[in-house]
C-alpha cells in the first residue's frame, strides 16, 4: 500500500464516520407526521378513556368530532354566534380552554378565538389529511379533537382558532 492509497483509505473512513454521526445527530424524522410542541408536557392533568367509555358519555355528534377527528357543519352550533361572557370548556374532560374575551366573529360559522386561555391547555399538531397541511388543535388533557388553527386571525396574535362548537361547552360568567 503506497502513501496515496493509505491517505484515501483514511479519508474514506472519516467520511463514513461523519455520515454515521450526522445520522445519529439528526436521525430520520420523516416517519413522524405529528409534531408535539414541548410546552404541553407542562400540563399536569390527564384524562384517558377507552373509545367505549367516551361513547357512553358523549352524544354521537360529540364523539364523531372529538374522538374521530370529525368536523361539524358550519353554523350548526349555537356557540358560533354566542356573544355571552363566560368560558368555553372541553366537552370531554371539562378543562377550560377559551374565554369569551378572545372570541371574535370570523364569518366562518364556527366558534373562533384568537388565543386559548393558557398555552398548555391545547396542543397543536400538524395535520396532513385531506390533501392539505393544517394545524390540528387538540385538548392537551384528553386529546379531544377541537378544530384547527390558522394564521389569518385578528390582532394581537394573528391566529384564528377555528373550533367545532360541539367539542365545547359554554359556562356563563
Ligand atoms: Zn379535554
Amino acid at each position: 500500500m503506497n502513501r496515496q492509497s493509505i491517505f484515501q483509505s483514511i479519508a474514506g473512513l472519516l467520511l463514513i464516520g461523519s455520515t454515521a454521526l450526522a445520522l445519529a445527530a439528526f436521525g430520520p424524522t420523516s416517519h413522524r407526521n405529528v409534531i408535539e410542541k414541548p410546552s404541553l408536557r407542562a400540563n399536569p392533568r390527564r384524562v384517558e378513556k377507552t373509545e367505549a367509555e367516551w361513547k357512553k358519555i358523549l352524544t354521537p355528534d360529540q364523539f364523531a368530532v372529538t374522538r374521530k377527528q370529525g368536523t361539524e357543519r358550519p353554523y350548526s352550533s349555537p356557540l358560533a354566534s354566542n356573544h355571552e361572557h363566560g368560558t368555553y370548556r372541553c366537552i370531554c374532560c371539562h378543562e377550560p380552554l377559551f374565554s369569551s374575551d378572545t372570541k371574535f366573529e370570523s364569518g366562518t360559522g364556527w366558534p373562533s378565538f384568537y388565543t386559548p386561555l393558557h398555552k398548555n391547555v391545547i396542543k397543536d399538531l400538524t395535520d396532513a389529511s385531506h390533501g392539505m397541511v393544517r394545524t390540528e388543535v387538540q385538548c392537551a388533557v384528553c386529546d379531544a379533537h377541537l378544530g384547527h388553527v390558522f394564521e389569518d386571525g385578528p390582532a394581537p396574535t394573528g391566529l384564528r382558532y377555528c373550533m367545532n362548537g360541539v367539542a365545547l361547552e359554554f359556562i356563563k360568567k
